[in-house]
């Protein structure tokens, strides 16, 4: 029997839901930056996957490669964002610690660590014809090597954060030695960028007293872990509820996958009824 189109279509579909995991297999995670921060949630949920609902209209390529048209198209349709609700931060001698925003707002919040891994340059394009809002949680050294790639994302509406030189755990080191890694990054950050941050997060999540004293030493106002990681396009939430909440903030990293990692996230947060928002809108 010859293949119908349909017939065609899922043959395309399952040869590209068969080849993507091995694509990231082959690149390897990095051993210094994949860490915790991608492991250490406990329940796991396919978002609803690009490759698994297509449109009639737009197939992938046969290669399997989707172009930045093809997730452009999958981008749902979200409501307008609300007017955002500015968090009250109390005077204090430390950066306040958060996981999420304390808002009633029907919104989440984007953001992509490290930088040194892999930089697509479709994902500039992403971010600015879709209009994600992205805070990036750079590593300086990286920012300092690929600055015009992520200066074109500011450029497209991200905002550059702190997130230390070296990407050592700061739980348990001396005042001395945490100080040195999130200033020393926030200075080379607010050269290269304009703008000196004011949102931290620390490497893995780790942190102690100490990490937020020197964060707060060094100009931010609140430092950050996550209710949400996205890895390989697949969203793992942190309760069994597998819905994202008002004022949830993903995690997610300048990986391969990137591209498909955004797309999870705006499905996740467009299925659980939010609209994407800027984190510094709301605190920083
Ligand atoms: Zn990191």
């Amino acid at each position: 029997m010859a293949p119908t189109p349909l017939r065609r279509a899922v043959a395309v579909i399952l040869l590209t839901a068969f080849l993507a995991p091995a694509a990231c297999k082959s690149a390897g995670p990095d051993p210094i930056f994949a860490g915790p921060e991608s492991s250490s949630t406990p329940t796991a949920s396919p978002s609803p996957s690009p490759s698994a609902s297509p449109s009639p209209s737009v197939q992938p390529s046969p290669a399997g490669f989707k172009t930045l048209q093809w997730y452009l198209d999958r981008v749902p349709e979200f409501p307008a964002a609300p007017a955002p609700q500015r968090v009250k931060l109390t005077e204090s001698a430390s950066a306040m610690w958060l996981s999420r925003v304390p808002t009633t707002n029907k919104v989440a919040f984007i953001t992509i660590d490290d930088g040194a891994l892999s930089r697509k340059p479709e994902v500039i394009e992403f971010i600015r014809q879709a209009k994600i809002p992205v805070t990036m949680f750079l590593n300086s050294p990286a920012a300092t090597k690929y600055t015009p790639y992520f200066k074109a994302i500011q450029e497209a509406g991200g905002m550059v954060e702190n997130h230390t030189i070296t990407h050592t755990s700061l739980k348990g080191k001396s005042y001395e030695f945490q100080k040195k890694e999130i200033c020393g990054s926030a200075d080379k950050l607010a050269q290269l960028f304009g703008r000196r941050p004011t949102l931290f997060r620390p490497p893995f999540g780790n942190k102690d007293a100490t990490t937020l004293k020197a964060a707060h030493d060094c100009g931010a106002q609140a430092a950050f872990f996550w209710t949400q990681t996205v890895d390989k396009g697949i969203v793992r939430y942190q309760t069994a509820q597998k819905v994202v909440k008002p004022g949830d903030v993903l995690l997610m990293h300048f990986r391969p996958a990137l591209m498909d990692d955004l797309l999870g996230a705006l499905n996740a947060i467009h299925k659980s009824g939010l609209t994407p928002a800027l984190l510094e809108d709301y605190v920083g």
